[in-house]
């Protein structure tokens, strides 16, 4: 705020103002159990270590290779049978969400996402100056097709749906693209891995369907910093486009090497998936006991509401003991805890803790 008598330096009238985006907590703490940013429990696949401890970093001189020319693209080519020019990768999805709303969301009619949902999309609309409408979820926390059926410059929306960790089936999601031939239709799945039916298959189908994924979740990879989009090659080469006026060298080479190495080994990645999955159902089963309840989840983590208590008491008393789950207060969940599924070991210090304190 200005005082009285203060004098407004002009540059500040020329600073892009904007909220940020504020991440989940990174403690750091000893002994803690961290279920507050859905990141993997267990580590990457044996490969990736490996392909860390070949890395020699003389080789850091040099600048890292062209993304679309890497072993990375062509691992997640043969992986998802398509060609690497369908493929564009990025620093974590976040970057590829930001290339994204660069390229393709430049119309004067508002982009449409969910009122809730993953709350970087609005940072990124208001950043580039974008405008947006979202249409409300329903009284199930569910994505309603029908409100993504006007003009709109854009569609975005997380399938499986984050923080509700609800999954809408494929034909919803291609009702949706149907209905939208004119803009953009961008799947963020940083989830789908977890139990869904991935959008890829309707990519051939629809020449304006965009596909986004993570490693920072399933694959185990969130401090590497990898993610990438698949869709037609027209709106890849358009992204490259985009991207090489902003930053050519995104990706770092220790990153490329160790992400073909996760993309590689199929059956680490099957075999972490299935114990998230089944340490997942458990969790079910344990906080409803406990007097939770929940959306039935198809991701890493359960958006879970309890019958008495507060979320936001739950929350401080969890962190109390070094129990970090995730509380937003935006109106409408603030009474919801999102957790990120751990390991058994760390799922069963959680229950120990809220059995203290709910009993
Ligand atoms: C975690 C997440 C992302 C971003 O992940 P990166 O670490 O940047 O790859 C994007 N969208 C949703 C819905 C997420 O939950």
């Amino acid at each position: 705020m200005l005082q009285i008598g203060e004098v407004m330096k002009a540059w500040k009238k020329n600073i892009r103002q904007v909220i940020p985006y504020v991440p989940g907590e990174q403690p750091n703490c000893a002994d803690m159990v961290k279920l507050n940013t859905n990141e993997c429990p267990y580590p990457p696949a044996p490969g990736v270590i490996a392909a860390a401890k070949a890395f020699e970093p003389e080789t850091l001189r040099l600048y890292p290779a062209f993304p679309e020319n890497t072993n990375l693209v062509e691992a997640l080519a043969k992986f998802y049978h398509l060609k690497k020019e369908q493929i564009f990768v990025g620093v974590g999805s976040d970057d590829v969400l930001a290339n994204i709303f660069l390229t393709f969301f430049n119309s004067d009619k508002p982009i449409l996402f969910p009122n809730i949902s993953y709350s970087f999309y609005s940072v990124w609309a208001d950043v580039y100056r974008i405008p947006y409408e979202c249409p409300a979820l329903d009284e199930n926390f569910c994505i309603r097709p029908e409100d993504y059926k006007k003009e709109n410059g854009g569609v975005i929306f997380p399938n499986p749906n984050a923080p509700t960790s609800i999954y809408m089936p494929l034909m919803q999601v291609e009702e949706i693209v149907a209905a939208n031939p004119d803009v953009v239709v961008v799947i963020d799945e940083a989830y789908i891995d977890f139990g869904g039916q991935s959008a890829l298959s309707l990519i051939d189908k629809y020449d304006n369907l965009l596909i986004v994924q993570t490693f920072s979740k399933s694959r185990a990879m969130a401090g590497a910093r990898i993610g990438f989009a698949m869709g037609n090659a027209e709106l890849i080469k358009a992204m490259n486009d985009v991207k090489y006026s902003i930053n050519s060298y995104t990706l770092n080479a220790p990153s490329l090497a160790m992400g073909a190495a996760a993309v590689e080994d199929v059956e680490y990645f099957g075999e972490t998936l299935a114990k998230i999955v089944n340490t997942r159902e458990e969790a079910k089963r344990r906080l409803s006991a406990l007097g939770f309840s929940f959306p039935d989840s198809k991701t890493n983590f359960l958006f879970a509401t309890h019958k008495e208590v507060a979320a936001k008491e739950i929350f401080e008393y969890l962190k109390t003991k070094n129990i970090y789950v995730r509380y937003f207060s935006t109106p409408g969940i603030d009474n919801y805890l999102r957790i990120t599924i751990g390991t058994d070991v760390e799922m069963e210090r959680l229950y120990t803790a809220l059995e203290e304190f709910l009993n």
